[in-house]
């Protein structure tokens, strides 16, 4: 039981001058949930704080306080009904994998990320019966999930109905509070708490937001009959929490800059990346550009991401796999997911009705790294929902939804890293990227770097790699000693993604050369002209490599190596295997410009001969032929001009072209 003291006590603290500027403020806000810090209560006094938490269902006499408070800051009277006094930062944040029977009934903090939020409803506070024999009034306050009906009525009725419009109603929403990813430990299914919002909590999170709540843990009955029930958490106060960023002391900030000044430094930080795996330090180098990011531009006009999407593409058995999972480790905050998630949302987001029939608009795996980093295995198995919606978040950082009656913009700054294996099982580097791998032109087109990884045999390179491989396992892993340390490695990611290096002349000078170049390139009859999006990929890439090393400014030296990691993943996937020259046409429209040219040429010539009758296949070959072309490749290029669908065969051995409307 409280004693006088104690609410003298809190009498003395709502007193001070600072509660009641809050209160007023409040006032004006129409905002009517108090929240009592308790931090600051345990410094005005201990006992008080403490007798809080463990009785908290008695917060009522807070209230009579804090009503007083109001009353000298003249809160208009009606309105000092709707008053809650709410507790907040507490001492102690359960994990919401140790939520168990224990914390039923009890006043308890968790934290995790928001992934779905339902549309809003009416929730019943209490409720107005109607005896229909006698019409007497019946109120009920409803405290329990169950619709609590009256008993027996003093005409011995026993049936009610309720009065809607007189009955009390607040609004609600309920959500799911989900394990922050960087928690979570790894191989195992995060955990989920329903939490319900009630009036003026209702609409304060989105899907994505990392929360910390305090709330009672209530339980909700089964749906049917049984005696599984479930968790369900009523809030009484949330809180957005920032991002956790990495604590760097002085101590670390010496060993940063000790080793940001180091000559070898960027080579130093590829070998610790990922030390178990051999080899590809491109990759590596391009994963590094990755964590740390460019600078983005974000106003109004304009906007620019700075995060970096890097795909690798090949063989099964290639190390693909492995570089996302070390990668997941480095990042301070990285998600771990597979092309096809697990979940509805996917990698974007999705909204559908749950169990109860109401609309929930639940957060893809782009949206729950917002600010980090996903890594997505298998990107090329993704849904037809994510291959139309991951275009936008990947080039403006948000998910646009708009469906069931919800609308709202999801913040999803993830910077990908992205695997995905060749559509028909080996890479056939004969043809395009697009026709390896199993995703659009204009999905891969927002990759900043794509890279091939190839499983040829090669003698020394597999000596290299067999030594690498025995090495590790005679030391069982524990002999990879990384050059830094991960924990400092992390640290100096951390510290290094926060400087906003500016190009200088020189860079800029550099990175519009390298534009122009590909423009001249791609100009000479392409189909499609090529982007900005390179130039941004450029200066993206340059600002990564000044951050990398501790600059605030993009060097010409920045620049040169970030055009030349470009050329780099460029000629590996945009190479024309058959003229060998630098081909951009390949990524955009998945073909090589010199084949596109050879099936244009085929096509007007089937179209000029096949205007009254099919041209039998013969009479083609020997035309080509006479271009110097071989007769298995004429059949060949028939065949893509038929899985075009621009030339069919009426009958077999002849061919016809599509002719195009007048
Ligand atoms: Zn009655």
């Amino acid at each position: 039981m409280m004693s006088e003291i104690d609410t003298d006590s809190m009498v003395s603290f709502l007193h001070r001058d600072d509660v009641e500027k809050r209160v007023s403020k409040m006032i004006q806000e129409g905002k009517t949930r108090f929240a009592l810090d308790f931090s600051e209560i345990y410094d005005h006094d201990p006992d008080v704080a403490t007798t809080l938490i463990t009785n908290h269902k008695d917060l009522g006499w807070v209230r009579d306080c804090l009503v007083d408070a109001l009353v000298r800051v003249r809160c208009p009277e009606e309105s000092l009904e709707r008053w809650k006094a709410v507790l907040c930062n507490l001492p102690h944040t359960t994990h919401l994998r140790k939520l168990d029977t224990h914390h039923i009934g009890h006043l308890t903090q968790v934290s995790g990320i928001v992934v779905s939020t339902s549309d809003v409803q009416p929730f019943l506070l209490q409720a107005r019966f109607i005896c229909i024999v006698c019409d007497r009034e019946h109120l009920i306050p409803q405290r329990e999930e169950k619709l609590k009906w009256p008993g027996k009525c003093d005409c011995d009725g026993r049936k009610f109905t309720l009065n809607e419009e007189k009955s009390d109603w607040v609004n609600s929403q309920v959500i799911q509070l989900q394990e922050l990813p960087e928690e979570l430990p790894p191989g195992q299914i995060p955990r989920q708490l329903t939490v319900r919002l009630l009036d003026d909590l209702v609409d304060t999170v989105r899907a994505g937001d990392r929360s910390l709540i305090v709330g009672i843990v209530r339980l909700r009955p089964p749906r049917r009959s049984g005696r599984l029930y479930d968790y369900i958490m009523e809030a009484e106060h949330i809180q957005t929490m920032e991002a956790q960023d990495v604590e760097v002391t002085e101590e670390d900030l010496k060993k940063i800059l000790e080793l940001g000044a180091r000559d070898d430094l960027e080579e130093l930080l590829i070998d610790s990346l990922a030390p178990t795996i051999y080899g590809h330090r491109e990759i590596k180098r391009s994963i590094l550009y990755l964590l740390i990011g460019g600078v983005s531009l974000d106003e109004v006009d304009v906007k620019i991401r700075g995060n970096i999407h890097v795909l690798l593409c090949g063989d099964p058995g290639t190390a693909k796999s492995q570089m996302l999972t070390v990668t997941s480790r480095v990042s301070t905050r990285g998600l771990l997911t597979a092309g096809k998630t697990s979940t509805n949302a996917g990698l974007t987001a999705t909204v559908q009705k749950d169990t109860s029939g109401r609309f929930v608009l639940e957060a893809g795996a782009m949206v729950l790294a917002d600010k980090g980093v996903l890594l997505i295995d298998e990107i090329d198995k993704m849904t037809n929902e994510d291959r139309e919606a991951i275009h936008f978040p990947m080039e403006g950082g948000t998910v646009p939804v708009a469906k069931g009656g919800i609308v709202a913009t999801l913040n999803a700054r993830t910077s990908i890293l992205a695997a995905a294996n060749p559509k028909y099982g080996r890479y056939n580097p004969y043809s395009t990227v697009a026709e390896n791998i199993n995703l659009p032109v204009t999905i891969l087109s927002r990759f900043d770097l794509i890279w091939i990884l190839k499983d040829t045999p090669n003698v020394t390179e597999d000596g290299i790699l067999a030594r690498h491989i025995l090495n590790i396992h005679q030391k069982n892993g524990l002999g990879v000693r990384p050059p830094v340390p991960q924990p400092l490695l992390k640290k100096y990611l951390a510290y290094a993604s926060k400087i906003q290096p500016k190009l200088t002349r020189e860079a800029v000078t550099h990175l519009e050369n390298f534009f122009v170049e590909m423009r001249a390139v791609v100009a000479e009859g392409a189909a499609v002209p090529i982007s900005a999006r390179n130039l941004e990929s450029g200066i993206r890439l340059s600002q990564a490599r000044a951050r990398i090393h501790l600059r605030d400014e993009v060097t010409l030296e920045d620049a040169t190596q970030a055009v030349a990691l470009m050329h780099m993943s460029l000629s590996q996937v945009g190479i024309d295997a058959t003229t060998g020259q630098f081909d951009v046409d390949m990524i955009l429209t998945g073909k090589p410009k010199s084949l596109n040219d050879k099936l244009n040429a085929l096509l007007q010539i089937v179209r000029a001969k096949s205007r009254e009758e099919a041209i039998p296949e013969e009479d083609v070959v020997s035309f080509t032929l006479a271009q110097g072309w071989g007769r298995s490749e004429t059949i060949k290029l028939l065949g893509v001009l038929m899985k075009d669908g621009v030339l069919y065969s009426p009958r077999p051995g002849v061919y016809k072209a599509v002719q195009p409307i007048q």
